[in-house]
């Protein structure tokens, strides 16, 4: 077994960005609804800010957010893709 186990740059990022304000995956997902629902209404919007950040540092939920816009895009009628730009773009 030869793995790689040095860090690409992108996971270095990862791992150095600003924790605060904290926000734990709990309280993220209890609050995934209200997030989504706001980032589709205005994909631009900068509520939520310790959501966007919990978002950037962890893969777990922001994979769900991203399902989830997508779930409720279309039960809306909405091209998820602009949704899911705004999300992305965002949460850098
Ligand atoms: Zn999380």
């Amino acid at each position: 077994m030869t793995a790689d186990r040095r860090l690409t740059g992108s996971a270095v990022r990862q791992l150095t960005l600003p924790t605060e304000p904290w926000l734990s995956c709990e309280d993220c997902f209890d609050r995934m609804d209200r997030f989504v629902e706001a980032v589709l209404v205005r994909p631009r919007t900068t509520a939520f800010p310790d959501m966007r950040l919990h978002l950037a540092g962890c893969p777990a939920c922001a994979e769900e957010a991203e399902s989830l816009l997508v779930l409720v895009a279309e039960e809306h009628g909405v091209d998820p893709a602009v949704a899911l730009a705004g999300l992305l773009q965002q949460s850098r």
